[in-house]
């Protein structure tokens, strides 16, 4: 069956790593019409806006995408592509799978969780506002609605994916409303999966627990900011943002995307892993169904971590990123 799927390279990086997932996916023989359009910087030059209607239509209208990461200027300029696409879209999950790979050094083995971050509110609501000169005030939003959702939809993925526990992470404590709000609707949609086991834990103390044994958590579901920080971090702890990848889900409508940015350091040098494009590939796949050729790809992947100098310098090796792009197409014909 042929799928129609919206692709953007992004920005910095993004220009290697997507183009290297979109190589070994035609590889791999999946029947796909690549709709490829511009957002973030590239976009801004041409059209005048970092993500012109006509992207957001095709999304829209292909129901799927693959991403690269868009730089987002500090401060000035334009505001963030990802969040005016998460909220035009309402792409109100945002999933981001932690696992530990052998052959990949990492302060962590055995490692393999899901984060389940809310992607929609929070103080990425963009509602700031400066109070006189000298102060700056940010609006942090939780909604009922929105957080049943988001929890909901964590305990729906541990049950497809065979996880028994849920940790929800919040600072109820000091935010008594708008993180209690969240938290009192995980303990809610609790009852309702008396099948799996259920967790509440202040993030603070989450980050250290985190460091320290990663290997105690299987779906971790958290409010937008939290659940940012947090996985990068997670990222860290089993060989680095090169390694993680992400969807972000909404109602029968997904974009698939690298948790990293477009790291302007490395940028245009053949150097980026682009694993975590890679793997962001393998989810897209899955979710069309495409699981055997999702597999096929995770498997090539494995085999090469096994072998250092076949791997990309953040992981140990000497390779490029085309060239680690070639070694496992290589691995797939097997
Ligand atoms: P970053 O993730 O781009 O880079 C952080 C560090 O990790 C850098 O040292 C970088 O070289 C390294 N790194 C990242 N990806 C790597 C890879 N695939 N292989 C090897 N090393 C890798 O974060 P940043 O520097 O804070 O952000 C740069 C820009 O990206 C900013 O404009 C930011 O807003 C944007 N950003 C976009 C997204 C997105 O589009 N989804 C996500 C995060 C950041």
């Amino acid at each position: 069956m042929m799928h129609n799927i919206t692709l953007i390279y992004g920005d910095g990086i993004g220009k290697e790593v997507i183009a290297s997932v979109k190589k070994i996916i035609d590889y791999s023989g999946a029947d796909i019409n690549w709709d490829i359009v511009e957002a973030g910087y590239s976009a801004q030059e041409r059209y005048g806006t970092p993500l012109p209607d006509h992207v957001t239509d095709s999304i829209k209208k292909n129901r799927i995408a693959l991403k690269g990461p868009v730089t987002t200027p500090i401060g000035k300029g334009f505001r963030s592509v990802n969040v005016a696409l998460r909220k035009q879209l309402n792409l109100f999950a945002n999933v981001r799978p932690i696992k530990s790979y052998d052959g990949v050094d990492s302060i962590h083995k055995n490692v393999d969780f899901v984060i389940v971050r809310e992607n929609t509110e929070d103080l990425y609501s963009g509602v700031e506002h400066m109070v006189g000169e000298d102060a700056a005030e940010s609006i942090k939003i939780i909604t009922r609605k929105a957080s049943e959702r988001i929890c909901r939809f964590a305990f729906e993925l541990a049950r497809k994916e065979n996880r028994k526990k849920v940790t929800l992470v919040h600072k109820a404590n000091i935010m008594k409303l708008s993180d209690g709000l969240f938290l009192n609707s995980g303990i809610k949609c609790s009852k309702e999966y008396e099948d799996i086991q259920f967790e509440e834990v202040i993030v603070d103390a989450m980050s250290m627990k985190l460091v320290q044994s990663p290997q105690d958590y299987s779906v971790i579901v958290a409010p937008n900011l939290y659940g940012d920080i947090l996985s990068d971090l997670s990222a860290g702890l089993i060989g680095g943002l090169g390694l993680a990848p992400g969807a972000n889900i909404g109602e029968n409508i997904a974009v698939f995307e690298p948790v990293h940015g477009s790291a302007p350091d490395i940028a245009g040098k053949n150097i980026a892993n682009p694993t975590s494009a890679i793997l962001s590939g393998i989810m897209l796949l899955k979710y069309i169904g495409e699981v055997n050729r999702a597999e096929t790809i995770e498997k090539a992947l494995k085999e090469i971590f096994k072998d250092r100098a076949k791997c990309t310098e953040d992981l140990g090796g000497s390779l490029g990123t085309r060239e680690f792009t070639q070694e496992i197409i290589n691995q797939m014909k097997g």
